[in-house]
């Protein structure tokens, strides 16, 4: 199977393409979905899927990928463990010399910072994360391995401030109000949001996903902000338009350039 493939069902709604660097993830959250799936294999220690750096740059010297690919959706490509392997700093290196849009969806909060500066070699690059509870207590109870709120969310307005495109999923939502609050305190300095719901827990149907969804799309209408809306949550919003209910009006895309020519950048 390659490395680069294209997700299917809600995972599709994220992006065109995503790519998985870990096995597993040390984030421990306690609605992963991960660890149903029938590959997983149960390791509480994520490793590097064996000599993906080289599999990956025999893929791309195949073909010249113009289509945003997600990192990761099977694991945190800034799982703890990034910290000792750095395999992600090589896909990434690899990745931008084959011009591919690329975006990241992390819970390791700050970690992500140290690969600012290869971030902003990037043509076309955006980096997010998944914001759930705005408390450290409830953080740390439901995701007892990712990074707190404010780590989360002080790594965005880093990157922000320093000219990379940022991006939030927020999905699950465990909390809505704590999930309204989130949305208004990242306005300054998140540029594009998905909005998605809670899935796979009886507890989910206790929510008034209508008025979360109004309130949401007002916010981020009122601020001018990008945002999609996932089909699931979808079914309880009014009025949305075209762009807000189209899965690729956010995503990246690059075109080809011919390799002779990317060294002149
Ligand atoms: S960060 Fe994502 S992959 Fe990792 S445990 Fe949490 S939900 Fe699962």
């Amino acid at each position: 199977m390659p490395l680069l493939y294209e997700p299917a069902g809600r995972a599709r709604e994220y992006s065109p393409l995503a790519l998985n660097i870990y096995s597993s993830c040390d984030h421990f959250c306690t609605y992963c979905f991960v660890k149903t799936m029938p590959f997983y294999k149960g390791s509480a220690t994520p490793v590097p899927k064996a000599n993906i750096v080289e599999k990956l740059e025999k893929e791309l010297s195949k073909t010249q990928i113009t289509k945003q690919v997600l990192l990761s959706f099977l694991s945190d490509p800034y799982c703890t463990a990034e910290s000792n392997y750095c395999i992600t700093y090589q896909v990434l290196k690899l990745l931008n010399k084959h011009n591919v849009p690329v975006a990241i969806l992390t819970k390791g909060g700050s970690r992500c910072l140290r690969d600012l500066d290869l971030f902003k070699q990037f043509h076309n690059i955006k980096v997010g994360a998944t914001l759930t509870f705005d408390n450290d207590r409830d953080s740390f109870a439901w995701e007892p391995g990712a990074a707190l709120p404010l780590d989360r969310i002080g790594a965005l307005r880093i990157l922000h401030g320093e000219g990379i495109t940022t991006w939030a999923s927020f999905e699950p939502v465990i909390e809505p109000a704590q999930s309204l609050n989130l949305i208004k305190q990242t306005l300054p300095f998140i540029d594009q949001y998905k909005l998605g719901k809670w899935n796979h827990d009886p507890r989910a149907d206790l929510i008034d996903w209508s008025s979360y969804v109004a309130q949401a799309v007002k916010i981020l209408r009122d601020n001018g902000k990008q945002f999609y809306v996932k089909e699931d949550l979808r079914k309880y919003a009014h009025g949305l338009t075209p762009e807000e209910s189209d899965m690729d009006y956010m995503s990246l895309t690059s075109q080809y350039i011919p390799e002779t020519q990317i060294s002149l950048f």
